[in-house]
């Protein structure tokens, strides 16, 4: 079995090498996919300049291309079932989240596919009848696109879709813990009829196959989503050839709970923000951030709920979230955990792995609540990217909003509170890509996605998710042309 998709064929490896995927819930083998080096990544960025150069992609019609992307969003609705098992077989998430998972990212191909046909270029007022002006978008080229483990196919269709939609073709190096739903992506768009070479995979560890992506002088574009450390190697990478950088990066984000929430609304979102897929979203609401007054009873709560969390593999239909994705991130996380006690934050449950022969052969970790973390300190500055809440106090609006500040990320944040004013008002002041009142984590295709500061450069989603993939060409006609007689020699 070759698991590269190249020039529109399945090649295996260059090298041989095979890796073999486990599933973090129970540590027992799904399959073994080819392991990647920097040729087949250099392989496929040849296929996709080719196809960018010479083939039908970037001059199909923008509507026809939107028609593609609509019958993809429709053949993954008619293969939802083997998407979803073979994204919790990778990940270790529940059956029925990775199954909403699916149902998100049809919406987001759909979206892309009617958006796509919408864009029109404009037309420019040059201030003269002697002149015509209009701005046309055009795909940027071949584009790189790098994808983490938590949501591999979702982080997956908010490059894929767009890129397509703007023209563009592209080598996809997803995370080399996670990588079956991509393959099952490449076997779609072909169904659908994307022309040849205009997507290619390749699989693997990221310093080998991912890296070419950021350096080659032919890849015109990098978008990459995971770690700020990878993001700033990346960009960094890709300075060299002054490629066009799109990063999604981590966060450390805040939620923000006012003394007159709705308690019950507050304390059940504060519960799900951050224990969701055990703690391994992006914008998981990591950073309890309550007024003074409610702390005792809101966080006594939440350490009630946390404490009644079942924890189990994907296919448990008890079990409320999973494991984490592989024995060095638990190890990651434990570490996080001790250095924040160290630092004197008051462990108020989790903070170990659960009991149980069940548990032992998966990555498992407790839902974890440190109280009384002081700003600055390690628990609120790093990411843990784990089920471990941090808790810190505030007095007032001016006062919440300068802790729910005080990061260097900014990718999303929440507020609760019962006055819509006071809402609007931390809504505007947040340095934060997403802010939610009065909830938690919804996101929607068409609104734009991405972080201020050290989060990342540039935003998913919406109609910006799609400018990201287009260059604006500016092209301006003299409808009067006659010699500019700038110069002394032009004749009279
Ligand atoms: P990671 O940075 O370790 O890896 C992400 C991807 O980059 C993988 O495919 C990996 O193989 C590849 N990679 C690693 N080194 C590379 C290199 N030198 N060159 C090119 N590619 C390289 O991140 P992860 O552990 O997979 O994901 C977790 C991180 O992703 C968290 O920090 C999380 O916050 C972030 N994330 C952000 C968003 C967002 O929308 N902002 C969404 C999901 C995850």
């Amino acid at each position: 079995m070759a698991d590269f998709f190249i020039g529109g064929r399945w090649v295996a490896s260059t090298s041989g090498r095979r890796r073999q995927i486990h599933c973090p819930a129970d540590g027992s083998p799904v399959a073994e996919v080819d392991e990647g080096a920097a040729e087949d990544t250099i392989a496929a960025i040849a296929a996709a300049r080719e196809a960018f150069d010479n083939g039908p992609w970037p001059a199909t019609a923008a509507s026809e291309r939107g028609d593609l992307l609509l019958r993809v969003a429709g053949l993954l609705e008619r293969d939802l079932a083997a998407f979803a098992r073979a994204e919790s077989l990778d990940t270790g998430k529940r059956l029925v989240e990775s199954e909403l998972d699916m149902a998100d990212i049809a919406a987001c191909f759909r979206y892309f596919g009617k958006l796509a046909g919408q864009d029109a270029g404009r037309v420019v007022d040059t201030g003269s009848p002697d002149a015509f002006s209009r701005i046309v978008h055009e795909p940027v080229g071949v584009c790189g696109l790098i994808t983490p483990w938590n949501y591999p196919l979702l982080q997956t269709a908010w490059k894929v879709a767009p890129a397509l939609a703007a023209g563009n073709t592209f080598v996809l190096k997803p995370s080399e813990l996670t990588p079956h739903t991509s393959i099952l992506l490449m076997g779609l768009l072909a169904e659908a009829g994307l022309p040849r070479g205009a997507a290619n995979l390749v699989l693997g560890a990221g310093p080998e196959v991912g890296a070419p992506l950021s350096e080659h002088p032919d890849v015109d574009l990098v978008s990459f989503t995971g770690g700020l450390a990878t993001g700033r190697r990346i960009a960094a990478a890709a300075a060299a050839t002054v490629k066009k950088v799109a990063l999604e990066l981590g966060g450390k984000n805040p939620n923000v709970v006012f003394a007159d929430a709705d308690f019950e609304t507050a304390v059940d979102y504060a519960v799900t923000a951050v224990f969701l897929h055990s703690g391994q979203v992006c914008s998981a609401g990591t950073r309890l951030i309550v007024q003074e007054e409610l702390h005792d009873r809101f966080v006594d709560e939440i350490v009630r709920r946390a404490e009644l969390i079942r924890l189990g593999g994907p296919f448990d239909p008890k079990a409320e979230t999973g494991p984490l994705i592989s024995a060095e991130h638990r190890e990651k996380v434990e570490a996080y955990v001790a250095t924040s006690i160290e630092e004197g934050a008051v462990l108020r449950t989790g903070g170990g792995r659960p009991s149980g022969a069940e548990f032992d052969s998966g990555h498992y970790y407790l839902p974890t609540v440190l109280d009384g973390v002081r700003q600055g300190s390690h628990a609120v500055t790093e990411e843990s990217f784990g089920p471990v809440l941090t808790v810190e106090t505030f007095t007032d609006e001016d006062d919440a909003v300068r802790i729910a500040n005080d990061t260097f990320y900014g990718l999303a944040g929440g507020v609760f509170t019962d006055d819509a004013s006071k809402a609007q008002r931390v809504a505007n002041r947040l340095r934060h890509g997403t802010v939610w009142i009065n909830d938690f984590h919804p996101y929607l295709p068409q609104a734009e996605w991405g972080g201020f500061k050290q989060s990342g450069v540039g935003r998913e989603l919406g109609p910006t998710g799609l400018a990201e993939y287009q260059e604006a060409k500016h092209i301006y006609q003299n409808l009067r042309p006659e010699p500019p007689r700038w110069f002394s020699g032009t004749p009279e």
